[in-house]
């Protein structure tokens, strides 16, 4: 009778229920982690892991809200605020001067606006909705690598990751990013990279002709006569006082035309410089063949080899351009292999 009672435990013990098919599985050993040998789900036995209060929620939300107003309201300052003090300068110099600006600018505006608002309202990439739950509905491995999510209560991809700001599983989830109030996923990542891409290119193009305009309207700073002053102490400390002078006096300062061109110039450079750390991480992730969170989480399995076609798949490139990659990449590996054998 106890040793009945004995071996009804260890069944207990070692038998477990897969959350995709239903069936239940009696394992040769515990384990908190196990895979389903019929519809391939891993089912985890791990802590459970509590619902997000609606306090955390509404505040994640709030956040996200106020930085995407914030970002759009930024945007739009840069723009007009750049048309209103760089214009009259391009127009002095030649109508096709003020004409070729006003297209580099509404160019630049509408891409970057356009991709800003593509990457913060298109979704992230939701799951495909998949049966699960019984065996005669669940076919043969028709959840190959699925997890459970708590969260959503749902299946999730091998490839997806739960937000918890965004409260949905999202494929191929890089990160969450506040200032677009949405994920960064599958299916908004190229307009993440088209939109880091025309902010950098616009934030360039605002330094340079804030930079152009403020040399414009300051004819008094006569940048030669400063450079050819001389290198003796005197000539240095007459240069300095030069220069300060002509920053105290109201051509610049007290001007708000020029009080916007110092701000525009600090703060788009700043942008610049800030963005371009983060397209580099970006591209970096793509070239690795992996995402922000998997690194992060140290899922490297789940993704492909690196390389440069990692980079050419996900912008979509054509046929052919993997074919010359492909073609180069080899004709490197020989040459490499020749000098070896020489
Ligand atoms: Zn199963
Ligand atoms: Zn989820
Ligand atoms: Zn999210």
């Amino acid at each position: 009778m106890k040793e009945e009672h004995h071996v009804a435990s260890i069944l207990d013990d070692h038998e477990r229920e897969c959350w995709g098919c239903g069936l239940r599985l009696l394992l040769a050993t515990y384990s908190p982690v196990f895979k389903c040998g019929w519809c391939g789900a891993i089912t985890s036995q791990n802590r459970k892991r509590k619902p997000d209060s609606a306090c955390f929620s509404r505040w994640r939300c709030l956040r996200d809200r106020f930085l995407v107003i914030v970002a759009l309201l930024f945007m739009s300052f840069v723009i007009c605020a750049g048309v209103w003090v760089v214009y009259p300068t391009v127009f002095s110099i030649g109508y096709f001067c003020g004409i070729f600006h006003s297209t580099v600018t509404a160019i630049l505006s509408f891409i970057t606006i356009s991709t800003f608002l593509l990457a913060a309202f298109r979704s992230a990439g939701s799951p495909v909705v998949i049966t699960w739950g019984s065996y005669p509905i669940v076919g043969k491995n028709s959840l190959e690598n699925y997890t459970f999510c708590t969260y959503c209560a749902k299946p999730k991809p091998p490839r997806a990751h739960h937000c918890r700001s965004c409260q949905m599983c999202v494929l191929d989830m890089d990160h969450h990013c506040p200032f677009i109030g949405n994920c960064v996923g599958a299916e908004n990542h190229r307009y993440f990279i088209a939109f880091l891409l025309s902010v950098i290119v616009s934030c360039l193009y605002v330094v340079g002709m804030t930079s152009y305009s403020a040399y414009h309207i300051w004819p008094a700073l006569e940048l030669e006569n400063v450079v050819s002053a001389g290198t003796d102490t005197m000539s240095a400390m007459r240069a300095l006082k030069h220069i300060l002078a002509v920053i105290a006096s109201p051509v610049l300062l007290l001007s708000a035309r020029g009080l916007l061109l110092i701000y525009l110039a600090f703060a788009c450079l700043a942008v610049k410089i800030g963005l371009s750390a983060l397209l580099w991480q970006q591209l970096y992730c793509i070239y690795e063949g992996k995402t922000y969170v998997s690194i992060l989480s140290s899922q490297n399995s789940e993704h492909g080899e690196k390389g440069c076609q990692n980079i050419l798949r996900f912008f979509g490139c054509p046929f052919w351009a993997f074919r010359l990659l492909l073609s180069s990449s080899n004709a490197s590996k020989l040459q490499e292999s020749s000098s070896k054998i020489l």
